[in-house]
């Protein structure tokens, strides 16, 4: 059985957590978010957090080579034997050639790549109403995926709060390092046949339905 090695790729706010929570369900795979992996360094002091923070806030991209270390860890744990799902990594076309050499000293290889393609127009209205669970990462938004009550999370009862860096400064610097350093990770997959596009704009479920039926088509060609 052929394992599936899959990337979420797309712009801050496209659905990319989202998806990769219900893909991670249908899926059963590790499910590695390197924002949330980076929130929870921060927040429990660690190096990694310490040296992210900085970064994180003004919404760059903390340097590479501290992004590459978390991800190569996960790889060599063994935990990611049998597949994984990528969210939020890779972001440059270092952080994807570095991948590919570690996948390539694992005898590993991509199955493919998801882009959830959002506008920039409809990226800013979503991260601007958007809610997140202190908790377990859990994703809202006040108008238009509300919680059933105000400001808890339905799943885990967690308080909901607007992330620091979901203020309109810090969202237009996510967006313009989106398309300056990981855009370009776009034509660096098509170039390897792996990309596949979403249209993310859809409401979730639909976009949902869309991975879903193109992990099945993914899943046959792979034979698993
Ligand atoms: P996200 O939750 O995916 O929007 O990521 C939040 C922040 O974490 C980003 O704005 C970056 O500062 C940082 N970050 C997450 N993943 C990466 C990555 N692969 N490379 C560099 N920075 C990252």
């Amino acid at each position: 059985m052929a394992d599936l090695n899959l990337i979420l790729l797309g712009p801050p706010g496209s659905g990319k957590g989202t998806q990769g929570e219900r893909l991670q369900e249908d899926l059963e795979l590790p499910y590695y978010a390197t924002g949330d992996i980076l929130r929870g360094a921060v927040k429990d002091g660690t190096d990694v957090g310490l040296k992210a923070k900085e970064y994180m806030d003004r919404g760059d991209l903390v340097p590479d080579e501290v992004i590459i270390g978390v991800i190569a860890d996960r790889l060599e744990s063994g935990e990611a034997d049998h597949g994984f799902i990528l969210d939020g990594f890779p972001r440059t076309v270092p952080q994807a050639e570095a991948l590919d050499q570690k996948l390539g000293e694992i005898s590993r290889q991509l199955t493919a790549v998801i882009l959830i393609d959002v506008p920039d127009d409809e990226i800013v209205r979503r991260l601007s109403g958007r809610r997140v669970c202190t908790e377990g990462n859990h994703v809202y938004h006040v108008d238009f995926s509300p919680p059933e009550q105000e400001g808890v999370c339905d799943i885990d009862g967690s308080e909901l709060i607007v992330r620091d860096d979901d203020n309109a400064e810090v969202i237009r610097n996510r967006l313009v390092q989106y398309h300056d350093k990981t855009a370009p990770l776009v034509d660096f997959y098509d170039g390897q046949a792996l990309l596949n596009r979403v249209d993310g704009s859809m409401d979730p479920d639909r976009v949902g339905e869309a991975i879903r039926t193109l992990v099945s088509t993914l899943s046959l060609e792979e034979g698993t």
